[in-house]
């Protein structure tokens, strides 16, 4: 096999709690994150040349080492001693610094296809230990499930839930960077999810209970960065969807609901503005 092409799934966090800041700079965090069907398109081809060349739809996204896909390709070359080159060919169409993981997701989509087509022969767990040292959220990325995440990321705990309801994500144009929502963080004025509880809720389906549970640590930072994040939250719930939350730091919000009619409803209220809005579903 000299090619292959493979989905990157999004995730979403149900649940993000920051517990505190180590000293090698990282956050120790707790949360509940779940792969969802929007995804990318990663496109690997074998070349002879041992360069490693990236192409994407998105203009303004880097395709030298700023990209994850191509340090994640750099990664599997280096550890394996890999003579050859790769072409990756990268639609996006996760929107960026969303809080989706798209770039993390990308990069776990290389590691996984890489090890295919160059017939490494590695197991998840390993190709999880690589993504470490590319992204915290990267081994999740690998794994794409339903978990309990702590540490940095890379203590991940799956657990089963049901999945019979919609997903609807909102995002403003303005995204959110990821190190910016953790620096200007507040222990004192932020949430702190109880995470057993948010399991709890999800596992018996009960989004009243969800509601009530449900928060992350980094809304009230990316609140402060991006004030229309509040204003699409509010909406949403005030549409009557069970359970609204900003995913990871931001600046995507979801909403969850049994009900179809709310996902018209609000594609309506969001339609001709210059939002992101998309339907999607957990995977299972
Ligand atoms: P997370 O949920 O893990 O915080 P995110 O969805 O907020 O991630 P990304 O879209 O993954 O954020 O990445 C945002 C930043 O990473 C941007 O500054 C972008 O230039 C850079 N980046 C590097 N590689 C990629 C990629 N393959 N896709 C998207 N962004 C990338």
């Amino acid at each position: 096999m000299d090619e292959i092409s493979l989905k990157a799934l999004a995730k979403i966090n149900l649940g993000l709690d920051v517990l505190g800041k180590r000293e090698d700079g990282y956050h120790d965090v707790r949360m509940i994150m779940q792969t969802i069907h929007l995804y990318d398109r990663v496109e690997i081809k074998k070349t002879r040349s041992p360069h490693i060349h990236v192409e994407t739809n998105l203009y303004y996204l880097p395709v030298n080492e700023d990209n994850l896909v191509y340090r994640a390709a750099k990664l599997m070359k280096d550890e394996f001693q890999i003579k050859e080159g790769v072409r990756i060919v990268l639609q996006k169409f996760i929107p960026v610094a969303a809080g989706l993981a798209g770039g993390s997701s990308d990069a776990a989509a290389v590691l996984v296809g890489m090890n295919r087509i160059f017939n490494l022969g590695l197991k998840q767990n390993k190709l999880m230990e690589l993504g470490l040292k590319i992204g915290a959220d990267v081994p999740f990325c690998i794994m794409e499930t339903c978990a309990l995440v702590k540490g940095i990321g890379e203590r991940i705990t799956p657990f089963a839930m049901p999945c019979d309801f919609h997903i609807l994500l909102v995002k403003p144009a303005m995204g959110v960077p990821t190190g910016k929502a953790f620096s200007m963080l507040d222990f004192e004025k932020c949430d702190h999810p109880d995470c057993n509880e948010v399991i709890h809720a999800l596992q018996q389906g009960d989004l009243a209970q969800l509601s009530s549970v449900i928060s992350n640590s980094l809304e009230y930072s990316a609140f402060q960065l991006v004030p229309e994040i509040a204003d699409i939250k509010h909406q949403l719930q005030s549409i009557g969807f069970e359970a609204v939350l900003m995913s990871g730091s931001g600046s995507t919000v979801f909403a969850i609901t049994r009900k179809k009619e709310l996902l018209r409803q609000a594609e309506k209220r969001f339609h001709n503005k210059t939002y992101f809005v998309c339907c999607t579903a957990i995977k299972q």
